[in-house]
């Protein structure tokens, strides 16, 4: 239908409500660069399992872009470009303008990069019946179950007694072996599967398989532990006390593939929140922009609460920006409250094959429809906006105005039905320090579950949104 046959109440219908539209549909002019874009961020989720591994990844990625290292109280320059390492688990990118900082503030992007799975514990290994296993404590919020059964690879570090850093990463080659979470068989698992889905595996189930041969030694005892204890000292120059100082993970052995026959979408381990942590580092890389100073966090420890001194509930923003205001002679005060921030964090995609759970709102007006583009979401929170950070509406005008005239389809959403669940984001840590914040992110399908879904145009979308953001003007 063309313009002129539509009725009076047709065009006022256009006009007057708002609607979500798909991009895949409505912007086919931008396929090839959606499309072109969702590559590199596929490799860089294949070498980036961990937040050390996303450090080191952009860190090498920061170094072809122009980016040098900094450190707190360093001085800084106007068209500097830096990077801060915090402890290898918390990065730091930022570009220094020609403006005066204390006026025009920072642009800041946060996202963080770790992401949930299973930490060993720090006396791991035992054997049972012709077994050798690692126990595990799990990190962030998982449905458990679903981590059994599948392959797992093994990424971290140890620190041995004299100081030494061993890197541990196994499981990812083709030729490598995995890891392995057993799991009752149908035939034998009626009372299992009467239980409720989050009581059926408990955390304490959730041990590795990581061994089957027993030493040739038949003088010891428990010498399939042994042998396996004697592979990892070959291998790594480890004893078992050295697990004391070691962080080391269980993550999903799959590498990042296309979903679907149109490729629409992308499934892979750890895209909450290296789908948000991707493209604000490529903006940041990419923007031609100098005037402005921009700021990328790459938090560690948002699934666990964002304490420590790697989240986003330290200072260490506040030390950041204080060490970089400093340099250049301005009010630490002034640049914190004339700065600006969009908190990138995943949200929940609808997803219709749960619509009867009553999960999600129900005229789906409020909810994130996968592929409408980047969502912002003005609160999180639970039950009653609780620890919400609330963007004001003044706020969330000027990002949405720097949206449309920069092109970029954006939706809003909030997680879920009000009354049942939620959850929270970095956003209320950035804006605690004075700084206006609102969140932004991608939607994401089977959020928290060992392989995740997104869609390759909400992502590309999210790029376009923080490549706007670093053009942000203020007026002062
Ligand atoms: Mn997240
Ligand atoms: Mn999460």
């Amino acid at each position: 239908m063309n313009e002129t046959a539509k009725t009076k109440g047709q065009l006022l219908q256009d006009n007057l409500t708002s609607k979500k539209e798909n991009i895949f549909e409505k912007q086919t002019e931008k396929l090839d660069a959606i499309f072109s874009y969702a590559e590199g961020y596929k490799a860089f989720l294949n070498a980036a399992k961990t937040e050390r591994e996303a450090v080191c990844e952009l860190i090498a990625m920061a170094k072809k872009n122009g980016f040098t290292e900094w450190s707190l109280g360093d001085p800084v320059k106007a068209g500097g470009a830096y990077y801060f390492n915090n402890r290898d688990k918390n990065l730091f990118l930022f570009r220094v303008g020609t403006e005066d900082i204390a006026k025009d503030g920072v642009r800041i992007m946060a996202a963080h990069i770790d992401s949930p799975r299973l930490d060993l514990k720090q006396v791991p290994v035992y054997e049972k019946s012709g077994m050798c296993f690692f126990k595990t404590h799990y990190y962030g919020g998982i449905k458990k179950y679903q981590w059994t059964t599948i392959p797992l690879s093994l990424h971290g570090v140890v620190v041995l007694e004299n100081g030494d850093e061993v890197t541990v990463k196994i499981g990812e080659d083709e030729s490598d072996p995995v890891f392995y979470i057993n799991d009752l068989l149908p035939h034998l698992a009626q009372k299992q599967s009467e239980k409720p889905l989050g009581t059926a595996i408990p955390g304490e189930k959730l041990n590795l398989l990581v061994g089957g041969v027993p030493y040739p030694d038949q003088s010891v005892s428990d010498r399939i532990k042994l042998n396996v204890l004697s592979i990892l000292n070959e291998t790594y120059g480890i004893r078992e006390d050295d697990f004391v100082s070691a962080e080391i993970s269980a993550v999903p052995a799959f590498k990042a593939r296309d979903v679907g026959f149109d490729r629409a979408f992308i499934g892979a381990y750890g895209h909450d929140d290296r789908v948000c942590a991707y493209p604000i580092a490529s903006a940041i890389f990419e923007t031609e922009d100098r005037t402005h100073t921009t700021l990328v966090i790459l938090a560690d420890k948002e699934e666990v609460g964002s304490d420590g001194n790697t989240g986003m509930n330290s200072i260490i923003l506040r030390d950041v920006l204080d060490s970089i205001s400093s340099s250049l002679g301005a009010d630490p005060i002034l640049v914190r409250s004339n700065s600006t921030c969009l908190s990138a964090d995943v949200t929940a995609a609808f997803d219709p094959n749960f619509e009867e759970d009553l999960v999600f709102e129900l005229e789906r007006k409020n909810n994130a429809l996968i592929s409408c583009g980047t969502t912002m979401c003005k609160y999180t929170g639970s039950r009653g906006k609780s620890s919400t950070n609330d963007a004001s509406a003044e706020f969330v005008g000027t990002i949405r105005r720097l949206f449309r005239e920069n092109g970029v389809t954006f939706q809003t959403a909030e997680l879920g039905r009000i009354d049942v669940g939620g959850g929270g984001t970095v956003a209320k840590y950035i804006s605690h320090i004075n700084i206006d914040t609102v969140d932004i992110g991608v939607p994401v399908i089977s959020m928290h579950a060992p392989y995740e879904v997104i869609s390759k145009a909400d992502l590309y979308s999210t790029y376009e949104a923080f490549a706007a953001f670093c053009k942000l003007c203020r007026k002062n």
